[in-house]
């Protein structure tokens, strides 16, 4: 195959040298009559150097086969848990869905959503007395989980001390009595309940709705729904 002229850097070079001696031969400027020269700067290939400080690149640490994107804690807690106030968690032993009941939640940003998170753990604190955010993970209405309380401490979420022992509190932002779930929730829901009972070895007897535990109407009806779907497909699968 023959050689292109301009894929042999020799050949390169013997233009560019050509082309100088051109240029000077010429004065470096366009004579009325002369094709017009090519410029010099349009033949020297630019050196790309390696910059002398290594560019700061954020790696996020590899997820295990199965775990789900987590936002973490640090993206929007401006306050520490107050560890005099906390529990160790214990040995797990169940995971409870919650809704957070308040009003009517849509799509929101990422700073709509921390503002959200920094307003549910101060009134934690400061009307519950406790140490820090109740739950342990917060799915908003676009599907992003948030890490809530650390999982090393018990969570305040269920009722009481009793309740609370050993038990993961999940909560999904919204007031699912009057909306319905938006699907982008309930597919996180999914993904963090199978990460979580396959984590701490929890059997779907062991997944439960607030409402189970204690007389209230959290989660709503409608997630009450999902909840209810999602036992039943996974005792199905356990049955085959
Ligand atoms: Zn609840």
């Amino acid at each position: 195959m023959p050689t292109r002229p301009f894929h042999n850097p020799y050949a390169v070079r013997a233009a560019v040298i050509a082309l100088c001696a051109a240029a000077l031969a010429v004065g470096c400027t366009n004579t009325r009559g002369r094709s017009p020269q090519p410029r010099l700067s349009s033949l020297v290939v630019p050196v790309v150097r390696q910059p002398e400080t290594p560019l700061a690149v954020t790696v996020e640490p590899a997820r295990p086969e199965g775990m789900p994107v987590i936002l973490a804690r640090s993206k929007w807690a401006e306050t520490a848990p107050i560890k005099s106030r906390l529990s160790p968690m214990g040995k797990i032993t169940r995971v409870t869905v919650h809704h957070e009941g308040m009003g009517v939640e849509e799509e929101a940003s990422l700073d709509a959503v921390k503002e959200s998170l920094c307003t549910i753990q101060k009134s934690h604190l400061n009307r519950l007395h406790a140490g820090d955010i109740g739950y342990h993970y917060i799915i908003d209405c676009s599907g992003r989980i948030w890490e809530g309380r650390p999982i090393e401490y018990q969570g305040a979420h269920a009722g009481d001390s009793g309740l609370n022992r050993g038990n993961i509190g999940v909560v999904l932002m919204g007031n699912f009595n009057i909306q319905k779930p938006k699907p982008a929730q309930v597919a996180s829901l999914r993904v963090l309940l199978n990460y979580l009972m396959a984590t701490y070895d929890v059997g779907v007897s062991h997944l439960y709705t607030h409402g189970e535990l204690k007389p209230t109407d959290c989660p709503g009806r409608y997630l009450q729904t999902e909840v209810d779907r999602f036992r039943g497909e996974l005792r199905a699968v356990a049955k085959k």
